[in-house]
């Protein structure tokens, strides 16, 4: 009411006073929000108030209860061709495994033939499931929506599905009067579709019968009455049922709302408690003890256990964590089949489960899966598909399982070959969790729980050009000065420098890029102290910077070791060391370097794979033009909110910082956006010693329209009065 009063103010303002635009400012959202109200059926917004005030949305549904309890169907009266009473359940939810990846599951023919498959081993029963199952099965953008808080989808189920042969006959449970009687044709819909009015005790309610022959559908004309037990429809084969496995969609509704020739089959997950007021269980008919979907551990459950029984410094993301179950490209979903454009995930570097990088490891882990005491195929051809993105004098491969073990390694290879153990590394530098990377990784030591540098460990200031030590554009040369500073505390205590190790931009420091220069004079200062020189490619590698394939090449430099972690495997553990003949030379001194699973037949076809996809999808050129453009939309977005002070990064591995006028670090205002764009459905991280940068790192299929959706609701969010005023 309060917007039909500013409408009609309006309309009477723009005739009393024209030029006064003042009067007229809320006129536009307010036509906007009623247009919107006024496509909601009200029916629906009556179920919706109804359920705000907690009674029952729809008021007939405990009568319904009521009415059905004492009365019981076999599933031989439903299908009396078929002469089964017992059910096989099928989980179609977002969380089954039974599904596999969305190709599989999106062809039919492979979808039917394990269909077949179960059914063969459960010849008794009559496959079934899916009331109110939460289910990826939706993925065309029809069922999407965009509301308040980004994309939703239609994913939860509001009937049963039978898996039953084409042309089964459906007979009726009750008498009924034909409603909809159509072929409902297209895509994903339900083909030939009939919908049955009944009469119960004082109330009506409908059964909906989707997925059938054309002809069994039409049969029928609006107004015929079926008897109880009479043949209704008969299923259909795809693609004439709508182009599914074939499969009666069956639903009890208590109302018909506004539809007449359909009526949804699934609804949005925000919606369903009102939704399933209307579209009642259909086994409230059969009453078949196992015809009931999976209860699903709440976030609160894992929680709770994860306290009890899992390491107590494993950390969540986010105020309220969330339970993904399935990934697929740039997405991540959780149990409602909610979707995340997930800009967080480097280590899903071409996409979660990749169809192609999936395969491979399905492929293998079939077939063979043993160590490196054996000649393989694919350890040699991952190895040759490294060194083909690597310059020649970095030409020997050893295989770990984590970028910890990678680090670990380089580390035992400085020792032996330079006989020194003391590393310089950089201020917020992180390199794993093992022993020796949490003593070369200031962002643990210096961190909470830390005990500052060990003796031999040697920390220069973190080269931070926007808010460090050295402020501006050319600082090169000032923390390579750092360098060599800790090279002479070396030096002075008597002992030789072992090694230099830093990321070539430094992630966990908040995607700091080195300065111009600076890796060049460090190394040769390294160098010339008889040290080694490590480059972590463990978050940049593999193409993510774009410009480049490896973080080093940015900065014309040569390292004597490389490691590589957490790209390699797409989230399959799979991690390496490339270092020079020389190096492997001196590593080689006698004992016997081995690592269980280093190297196996699985993990090297996986990141075989997800080498080749990298090429053959052009991911390296994508993180270049994606980058660039994200680069510069987020530019524009530090021209219109000073509270983002800089924008960093190359290709797919930005960052933005923000700082108040001072140049003080706005640690709140950071993880508060990050929190809210996780509400909007985009997730991102935040990092850095002060807590203050977003990071961004996606999955390298990202592109430019997951830019400009993330660009949009960074925007939304920058606007809100917890950032807007934060800084007046
Ligand atoms: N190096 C860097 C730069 C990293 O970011 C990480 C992990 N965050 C590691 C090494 C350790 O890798 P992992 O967790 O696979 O042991």
């Amino acid at each position: 009411m309060r917007l039909i009063i500013t409408v009609t103010k309006s309309a009477i303002n723009k005739v009393l006073e024209p030029n006064n635009k003042y009067l007229l400012i809320s006129e536009k959202p307010a036509w906007e929000v009623l247009k919107k109200w006024y496509l909601i059926d009200s029916e629906f917004a009556y179920f919706n108030f109804r359920s705000a005030c907690n009674y029952t949305a729809h008021p007939n549904e405990q009568k319904f209860k009521d009415w059905i309890s004492d009365q019981q169907f076999s599933l031989k009266e439903l299908f009396p061709t078929v002469n089964k009473e017992k059910i096989c359940l099928l989980d179609l939810s977002v969380s089954s495994t039974w599904i596999g990846h969305r190709s599989q599951f999106n062809n039919l023919d492979l979808f039917q033939f394990k269909i077949n498959e179960l059914q063969k081993k459960h010849p008794e029963e009559i496959i079934a499931g899916g009331y109110l199952e939460p289910r990826p099965l939706y993925t065309s953008t029809a069922y999407d929506k965009i509301g308040n808080y980004g994309r939703e989808s239609r994913t939860v189920h509001l009937g049963v599905d039978f898996w039953l042969p084409p042309y089964t006959p459906t007979h009726a449970l009750f008498e009924g009067e034909v409603v909809t009687a159509v072929n409902d044709v297209g895509d994903k819909e339900y083909g030939g579709l009939i919908i049955l009015k009944h009469r119960a005790d004082g109330f009506e309610f409908y059964t909906l019968y989707g997925h059938n022959t054309a002809e069994s559908a039409l049969r029928h004309t609006v107004g015929d009455i079926i008897k109880k037990g009479e043949k209704i429809v008969e299923l259909a084969n795809y693609p004439e049922n709508g182009n599914w496995a074939p499969h009666l969609h069956f639903q009890i509704m208590l109302t018909m709302l506004d539809y007449k020739n359909d009526f949804p089959g699934v609804a949005y997950a925000s919606q369903v408690d009102v939704w399933k007021s209307f579209c009642l269980d259909p086994n409230l008919l059969f009453k078949i003890d196992n015809f009931v979907t999976p209860k699903r551990t709440s976030a609160e459950e894992l929680i709770n256990y994860r306290k009890n029984h899992l390491g107590k410094s494993l950390s969540l993301q986010y105020k309220k964590p969330i339970k993904v179950v399935r990934g697929d490209g740039p997405y991540l979903m959780d149990e409602l089949g909610r979707k995340y454009l997930d800009t967080v995930n480097n280590v899903a570097h071409v996409g979660h489960e990749h169809p192609s990088v999936v395969k491979a490891a399905q492929n293998q882990v079939a077939v063979l899966n043993t160590n490196t005491r054996y000649l393989h195929e694919n350890i040699n051809l991952l190895t040759q598909e490294i060194l083909s993105t690597l310059p020649s004098e970095l030409n020997v491969v050893h295989f770990v399982n984590s970028g910890s073990e990678a680090n670990e390694l380089a580390i035992r290879m400085v020792k032996a070959v330079t006989n020194e153990k003391d590393i310089i590394v950089s201020e917020v530098g992180y390199h794993g969790s093992s022993n020796t990377c949490v003593d070369i990784s200031s962002y643990k030591f210096d961190g909470s729980g830390g005990n500052g540098a060990p003796e031999h460990t040697h920390v220069f200031s973190l080269p931070d050009s926007f808010r460090g030590k050295y402020r501006g554009k050319s600082t090169g040369k000032q923390y390579a000065k750092e360098v060599e500073k800790r090279i002479d505390t070396i030096h002075q205590k008597g002992r030789n420098v072992g090694a230099l190790i830093i990321e070539p931009i430094i992630s966990c420091g908040g995607q700091i890029e080195l300065p111009k220069g600076f890796l060049q004079d460090a190394y040769k200062l390294i160098r010339r102290a008889g040290g080694l020189c490590i480059s972590d490619e463990v978050q940049v590698g593999c193409g993510r910077l774009g410009k480049t394939f490896w973080g080093f090449q940015l900065h014309d430099v040569i390292p004597d070791i490389i490691t590589i972690g957490k790209p390699l495997g797409n989230g399959h553990p799979l991690a390496a060391v490339v270092c020079t003949k020389e190096v492997a030379e001196k590593f080689a001194n006698g004992m016997e370097y081995f690592s269980t699973f280093g190297g196996n037949p699985v993990s090297c076809a996986i990141g075989l794979e997800v080498l080749r996809t990298v090429r053959r999808e052009n991911l390296q050129k994508n993180a270049l033009l994606v980058g660039n453009f994200l680069k510069e939309e987020l530019e524009k977005l530090q021209i219109e909110f000073p509270i983002i002070g800089e924008v960093r990064g190359v290709g797919l591995f930005l960052g933005i910082e923000l700082v108040d006028s001072e140049m003080n670090p706005l640690a709140d205002q950071t993880s508060y956006i990050a929190n809210r764009m996780k509400e909007h459905g985009i997730l991102m991280s935040t990092d850095g010693p002060d807590h203050n940068v977003l990071k961004i790192k996606p999955p390298m299929i990202f592109s430019k329209e997951h830019a400009k959706e993330l660009i949009q609701y960074l925007r939304k969010i920058l606007n809100e009065d917890f950032i807007k005023h934060c800084l007046s």
